[in-house]
C-alpha cells in the first residue's frame, strides 16, 4: 500500500485524499486548522452555521462534472445540497438605472429570459451562448473526457480577453456588463481574465448551481470519511511547519505539533506561495521561486455574515448581485475604484429550509491594499482603528442592501464582518484572494502551474493549478491524482458513471 501525505485539508487536499484512498492508497491529511475544509470550512456565530468560502456550487446537476465523482466516491446519497430556482438562478441589481434582470436556468431558457429585456440582441445572445458552451467544450477535463498526449491549440476565442469576447457578439453597453456579472467569482479583470475562464464558470452555472444545505463543512466530512474509512487520517490543528529534503525529494514534513510524518508521495494543497515558505529554497531554481511570487492573485473580498430576526425575511432560492454602474463591471480589480463597485448576497438553505432565512451571506469583491495598514497584525488583535473601519464599511454594506430590498435594516438582529486578512489568515492565501492565481491572456503562461514539479515526489493540487471553486478544483485533483496513477486512469472510470 503506497502512502501519500497531503498538506492542506481544504477542497483539494480532501478531494486529492478521497481520490487517492478510493485507489488504495493510505493517505494522511494534514491541516493547520482545528477545523478541516478550507473553502468549505464553517464558523459558528450567534448560535447559526456560517458557509465561509463555498456559497454557490456547479456541477452537481444530473450528469454534472462533480456530481460523478461524488458518485465514483460513493458519498452522493449522503450530499445535501438545494438546487437554486429554474426560472430565476441569479438575479441582477444595477444601482446606476435600478433595473433588475432575472436569469433563468438552462441554455435556451438563458437566452430567453435575457432576450425578454433586450429584444434586439437575441440573435446575437443566441450566438454567444453557443460561444461559451463551444470554449467550454474545448476542455477535456471540464467533461470528462480523457485527454490525447500531444497538446492541442486551443480556438482563437479560447485565450481572448473575457470582455472582448462579449463585445464580439454584443452590440449593447448594458448587455455586455451583464452578461460579466460573475466576475466577482472568477476575479475577473478587464483586459486580462481569458474568455476560456469567463465560459467555464457561466456555462457551469447556466448547466445549474446549488447550494450545500445546512452548511458546506458537512460535504468535507464526507470526503473525510472516504479517506478515514480506506485506513488513512485527517488531522486538523496540526499544521505543517518545514519541509525536509534528502538528495533532492522530500523525505518527511515537520509540524507545529513537532510531528515528523513520512511517505512515498507528498501533496502540497495549499497555495505555492505558502509552499515556499515550508520548503528548502534548493528545491526549486531561484527562477522559479520569483515567478511563482511575480504572479499576481485575484482579488480579496469583504463579507458579512447576517444573522436574522425569527420570520423576518423570505428565504430567497437564488444568489443577487448589487452592480453600482455598467461600466464598473470589469473594474473590480482597479485601485482607482472607489470600493464597493458591487457585491453579491444569498440566503444559505438552513438543514431544512422553511419559507423564511435564518441568515444572509453579503460578499463584497475588495482590494488586499484597503488592509494593507494591517497587514502585520493577527486575528483579534488588529486594533481599534481596524475594528472602526470594519463597522463603516458594514455601514455601507447595509445601505445598499437597504436599496436592494427597502427594510433589510429592520430583519436584521447581528452582523459578523469579515476582512481580506481574515481570508489570508484562514486559508494562508496570499494577499487573501477569493481564488488564487490571477489568469492574464496577455501572459497566460505566468499563471499555469502544472500539477507536477521538479521535485520527483512532491505534486500540487488546488485552486492555483487549473481553475477555482468547487467545481475547478475538484477536476484538478482527477490531474493531480492521475499524476501518479497514469494519464486518463480515472477519467475514464469516472466517466462511465
Ligand atoms: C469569501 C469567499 C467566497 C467564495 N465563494 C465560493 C463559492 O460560492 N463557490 C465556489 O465554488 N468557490 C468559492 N470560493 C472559492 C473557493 O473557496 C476556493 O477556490 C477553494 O476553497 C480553493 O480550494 P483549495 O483546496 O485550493 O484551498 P482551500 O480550500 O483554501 O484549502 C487550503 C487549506 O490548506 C490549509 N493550510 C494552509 N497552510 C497550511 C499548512 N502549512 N499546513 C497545513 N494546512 C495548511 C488551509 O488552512 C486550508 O484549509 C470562495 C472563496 C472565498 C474566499
Amino acid at each position: 500500500m503506497k502512502t501519500v501525505l497531503i498538506i492542506g485539508a481544504g477542497v483539494g487536499g480532501l478531494f486529492t485524499g478521497a481520490l487517492l484512498a478510493k485507489e488504495g492508497f493510505r493517505v494522511t491529511v494534514l491541516e493547520k486548522n482545528a477545523t478541516i475544509g478550507g473553502g468549505l470550512q464553517n464558523f459558528t456565530r450567534f448560535g447559526e452555521v456560517f458557509d465561509t468560502g463555498m456559497h454557490v456550487i456547479g456541477g452537481m446537476q444530473p450528469g454534472g462534472n462533480v456530481r460523478k465523482i461524488c458518485e465514483f466516491l460513493g458519498i452522493l446519497d449522503k450530499v445535501s445540497v438545494v438546487d437554486v430556482d429554474d426560472d430565476c438562478m441569479d438575479r441582477l441589481y444595477f444601482a446606476e438605472d435600478r433595473a433588475t434582470y432575472r436569469l433563468a436556468k438552462g441554455k435556451e431558457a438563458f437566452v430567453e429570459s435575457l432576450s425578454g429585456y433586450f429584444p434586439s440582441e437575441r440573435d446575437n445572445l443566441e450566438r454567444y451562448v453557443s460561444a461559451i458552451y463551444d470554449i467550454a467544450g474545448e476542455v477535456d477535463l471540464f467533461n470528462l473526457r480523457p485527454s490525447a498526449p500531444e497538446l492541442r491549440a486551443p480556438s482563437a476565442e479560447f485565450l481572448m480577453a473575457a470582455d472582448d469576447f462579449i463585445a464580439k457578439y454584443i452590440k449593447d453597453r448594458r448587455l455586455r456588463s451583464v452578461l460579466a456579472y460573475m466576475n466577482p467569482l472568477y476575479g475577473g479583470r478587464g483586459g486580462q481574465t481569458p474568455a476560456y475562464i469567463h465560459s467555464i464558470i457561466n456555462v457551469l452555472y447556466i448547466n445549474g448551481a446549488s447550494r450545500f444545505a445546512g452548511g458546506s463543512a458537512r460535504f468535507a466530512d464526507l470526503l473525510a470519511d472516504v479517506i478515514k474509512d480506506a485506513g488513512g487520517d485527517v488531522l486538523p490543528g496540526d499544521g505543517v511547519e518545514s519541509i525536509s529534503l534528502e538528495n533532492g525529494a522530500v523525505c518527511g514534513v515537520r509540524t507545529v505539533k513537532g510531528n515528523f510524518y513520512t511517505a512515498d508521495y507528498y501533496i502540497s494543497a495549499i497555495h505555492p506561495c505558502a509552499l515556499l515558505e515550508l520548503i528548502p529554497p534548493e528545491a526549486f531554481t531561484k527562477a522559479f521561486r520569483n515567478r511563482i511570487s511575480s504572479v499576481p492573485n485575484a482579488y480579496s473580498a469583504f463579507s458579512m455574515y447576517i444573522k436574522l430576526k425569527p420570520s423576518a425575511f423570505p428565504y430567497i432560492n437564488y444568489s443577487e448581485y448589487f452592480m453600482t454602474r455598467y461600466d464598473d463591471i470589469w473594474n473590480f480589480g482597479r485601485q482607482d475604484k472607489a470600493w464597493p463597485l458591487g457585491f453579491m448576497c444569498m440566503t444559505p438553505p438552513d438543514a431544512v429550509p422553511g419559507p423564511w432565512a435564518s441568515k444572509m451571506l453579503v460578499t463584497a469583491p475588495m482590494l488586499f491594499d484597503e488592509v494593507r495598514q494591517w497587514e502585520n497584525t493577527s486575528v483579534g488583535h488588529r486594533g481599534a482603528d481596524y475594528r472602526a473601519w470594519k463597522e463603516e464599511r458594514k455601514d455601507v454594506l447595509l445601505g445598499m442592501m437597504e436599496e436592494l430590498h427597502p427594510g433589510f435594516c429592520s430583519c436584521v438582529q447581528d452582523v459578523n464582518a469579515s476582512s481580506p486578512l481574515t481570508i489570508r489568515d484562514y486559508y494562508a492565501v496570499k494577499e487573501g484572494s477569493i481564488c488564487g492565481f490571477s489568469k492574464d491572456c496577455n501572459n497566460i503562461m505566468l499563471s499555469q502551474l502544472p500539477v507536477v514539479t521538479k521535485v520527483p515526489n512532491l505534486l500540487l493540487t488546488g485552486q492555483n493549478n487549473n481553475l477555482h471553486g468547487f467545481c475547478g478544483v475538484s477536476l484538478t485533483a482527477i490531474t493531480t491524482c492521475e499524476a501518479i496513477l497514469g494519464r486518463n486512469s480515472l477519467i475514464e472510470k469516472i466517466g462511465r458513471i
